[in-house]
């Protein structure tokens, strides 16, 4: 295998990074400092998005960084995983980059259902608005009921009823729902089917968020911050009506599409760990090398240099393995790259959290302040080993295929 980053994805990381430089990172404090003076109140009905958002985002567009991670030629840059993959990386030192270039979650994986499982009309009604950055989407999977690491708990129901689809249940977690330009969710749901077996009784149905019955009961805070502008909302949806042309790639195949969203998008999450793990590994180095305790510049005072050693070990580890993985998908596609993507899923938050809460002990006090994007890139790490399935369940994923291949057949 070969890691050598192709001619054109070297040309779009050179303008990103040079992007990141030139246009976000001045701008990024004071969008941030904004949010949390205009976003701090529970009820998101007030929130707004710093207009110098829009500003950034329309000259990445007119620069073609845009859309970056979506493999279509026409519609995105046409990159494979791989190639994406170290544009992914550059976009995650920042807090704010994937958003700029239409490329952050869950918008990216919810284009990219739309893209490969939508119908012309989807694709024209949801897909356009959110490959121009217009409107922003939400995926409704999770649920406060249940636990919702197994899938199949799923309690929300999508029945047929003429031609409509009739949706109830309650969800949480939905991400991005705060976002006053959210229009469109994904709802998964059980579509109840005798004759079908138990991974096709689940259906994704697209439902407009100012459809009757449709409630955002309330925003969840991570480590009491509401993650504004876009949010982490808990839904209920009451006997909401959609026409049955809403289901995506028919009904039951909720499970099917769900694994070809979610294997390009850890690929996705893992790449910006192991971004933010590098800009956490350069403050740190910058401040333990210009501060001085004891005489000494504190990157010299007891174990820490042995640190910094640790910290790029763990960095390029994760790197590693999420190429390797990308590469993997690119040859044999998500489900034969199955294990190796529940193995990054792990390994990259992981490392990310061990390495910046390194950087925030050798930062003090200021590690812990907004002034520094460490607490965000903790909070992503954190989360991550939740979101996208929590880090047990990936061990459980490879132990089987490791068991399989031994000719042990796990019994549910
Ligand atoms: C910041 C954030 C954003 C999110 N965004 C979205 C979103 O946009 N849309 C969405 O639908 N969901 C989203 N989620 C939800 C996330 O995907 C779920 O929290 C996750 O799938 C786990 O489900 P659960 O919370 O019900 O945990 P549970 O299923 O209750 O699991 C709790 C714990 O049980 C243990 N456990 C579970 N299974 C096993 C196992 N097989 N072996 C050993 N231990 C096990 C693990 O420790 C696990 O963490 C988000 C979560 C967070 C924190």
């Amino acid at each position: 295998m070969d890691f050598e980053f192709s001619p054109r994805a070297q040309d779009y990381l050179k303008r990103v990074k040079a992007f990141i430089r030139t246009e976000i990172e001045p701008v990024e404090p004071a969008f941030w400092t904004e949010v949390m003076t205009s976003c701090q109140s529970p009820d998101w009905k007030t929130w707004t998005v710093p207009v110098v958002l829009d500003e950034l985002k329309r000259k990445a567009r007119e620069q073609g960084l845009w859309n970056l991670f979506l493999p279509d030629p026409v519609l995105g840059a046409g990159l494979g995983a791989q190639e994406y993959a170290p544009i992914a990386e550059e976009t995650g030192r920042s807090l704010l980059a994937a958003t700029v270039f239409n490329c952050n979650a869950p918008d990216s994986g919810n284009m990219e259902v739309l893209w490969r499982y939508g119908s012309e009309e989807q694709q024209e009604k949801w897909l356009k608005p959110l490959l121009a950055g217009e409107i922003r989407s939400v995926f409704c999977m999770t649920e406060p009921d249940v636990a919702s690491s197994d899938a199949t708990n799923m309690q929300a129901t999508a029945i047929i009823e003429g031609d409509e689809i009739v949706l109830n249940g309650d969800k949480w977690w939905s991400s991005g729902i705060g976002d006053p330009h959210a229009k469109i969710a994904i709802f998964m749901a059980h579509t109840p089917d005798g004759s079908k077996d138990r991974h096709h009784q689940h259906s994704m149905v697209l439902v407009p968020l100012d459809t009757p019955g449709v409630t955002i009961e309330r925003m969840l805070p991570v480590f009491g911050e509401f993650d504004a502008p876009h949010g982490h909302g808990q839904v209920s949806f009451n006997n909401v009506r959609v026409p049955v042309s809403h289901f995506i790639s028919g009904p039951g195949m909720g499970f099917e599409i769900a694994q070809g969203r979610l294997g390009p998008g850890r690929i996705h999450h893992c790449m910006r760990c192991i971004g933010a793990a590098e800009k956490a590994l350069d403050l740190t180095i910058q401040r333990g090398m210009s501060r001085t305790a004891f005489g000494k510049p504190i990157l010299n005072l007891g174990g820490n240099r042995e640190r910094i050693a640790e910290a790029r070990i763990a960095i390029d580890q994760a790197r590693l393995l999420t190429l390797y993985a990308a590469w993997k998908m690119d040859k044999v596609g998500a489900m034969g790259a199955m294990s190796e993507i529940s193995a990054i899923k792990v390994a990259a938050p992981n490392m990310l959290q061990q390495v910046v809460d390194m950087a925030i002990q050798l930062h003090g006090g200021a590690g812990l302040t907004r002034d520094l994007p460490l607490t965000g890139f903790f909070i992503q790490a954190r989360s991550l080993r939740l979101a996208d399935g929590p880090d047990e369940v990936h061990k459980g994923v490879i132990t089987r295929i490791e068991l399989m291949k031994r000719g042990f057949m796990d019994k549910k």
